[in-house]
């Protein structure tokens, strides 16, 4: 049964880390002229409205998107504010874009895009989203097995986002096993995967073996990004979250150690909110 619905969740500390990342990655991958796949396995609705009953039941933009709102961002930070401040031209912030949106406002002609959502609400407002937009293709298909069908993707060139709501904890495994069999098919992708830290030990465990399992693929470049907006007892429920990001733009730490700090001056809730960067080669 499908119960998540990320409008309860869009523009909070988690999702401007997620998105930030994703600008990042895309305008990484637009720098080479040879076109790209880019396949979001969870794409949900694609834009939020901040007003709608789901945004407010939570108000979690509030501590997240809204910190940034109207604050003269650092450069590393301005083209992911440029595309929130493209759809909301007015003084308010008022619609808050998801996976899909940030990422395609990066794309050229020639790159393919390659949505999967299975929740009939969100396909449709999907579908919506991106109505008449040529480069872009919406299934309501299981992205695990969307993945696996694409891949490798003709331009062999691609980005990977995987973004499931981890409400079951099978979920925790279809993500390793989809890397894995990711890497088989097509080594060279680069798959960004995020993954939630929670204040209850048995997610939290699933989160960290989860990690563990992607590094131990041993590709042949591993980054592993987590920011946190409290200590992990400090805050109840999802205090943080991480992505772990396979064969990752070479510029990426840096651009990471960079904008982090910023992250955790606006949206650290406690003194112990904070960030941590690994970055490995196999
Ligand atoms: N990536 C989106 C973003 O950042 O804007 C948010 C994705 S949300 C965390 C997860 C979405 O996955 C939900 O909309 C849910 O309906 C959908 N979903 C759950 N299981 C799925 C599956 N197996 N295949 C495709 N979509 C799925």
């Amino acid at each position: 049964m499908l119960s998540y619905r990320h409008g309860f969740h869009a523009g909070n500390h988690a999702d401007v880390m997620k998105h930030w990342i994703c600008v990042l990655m895309a305008q990484y991958m637009a720098k080479k002229d040879k076109p790209y796949f880019y396949i979001d396995t969870h794409s949900a609705a694609g834009i939020y409205s901040l007003n709608d009953p789901l945004a407010k039941k939570t108000n979690e933009a509030e501590k997240g998107i809204q910190t940034l709102w109207d604050e003269k961002v650092p450069a590393v930070f301005k083209d992911y504010m440029g595309v929130i401040n493209a759809l909301n031209p007015g003084e308010r912030l008022k619609l808050y874009p998801g996976s899909p949106w940030f990422v395609r406002q990066f794309l050229r002609p020639v790159d393919k895009v390659r949505l999967f959502e299975l929740h009939p609400q969100d396909f449709q407002l999907l579908r919506k989203n991106f109505t008449g937009d040529k480069i872009v293709s919406i299934e309501k298909q299981d992205g695990f097995a969307g993945l696996k069908a694409l891949l490798p993707p003709p331009t062999k060139r691609a980005m990977v986002v995987i973004d499931p709501p981890y409400e079951q904890a099978k979920e925790y495994q279809q993500v390793v096993a989809a890397i894995e069999q990711a890497l088989k098919r097509f080594p060279i992708g680069v798959y960004a995967i995020w993954y939630p830290l929670i204040n209850r030990n048995d997610k939290q465990k699933m989160s960290e073996t989860m990690a563990r399992k992607l590094k131990n693929l041993k590709p042949k470049s591993f980054l592993d990004v987590r920011f946190w907006v409290s200590g992990a007892d400090e805050e109840q429920g999802m205090y943080g979250s991480g992505m772990a990001i396979v064969n990752p733009p070479w510029n990426l730490e840096q651009q990471l150690n960079e904008g982090l700090p910023y992250l955790v001056e606006k949206m650290g809730v406690t003194e112990n909110a904070g960030f941590s960067v690994e970055y490995i080669e196999s």
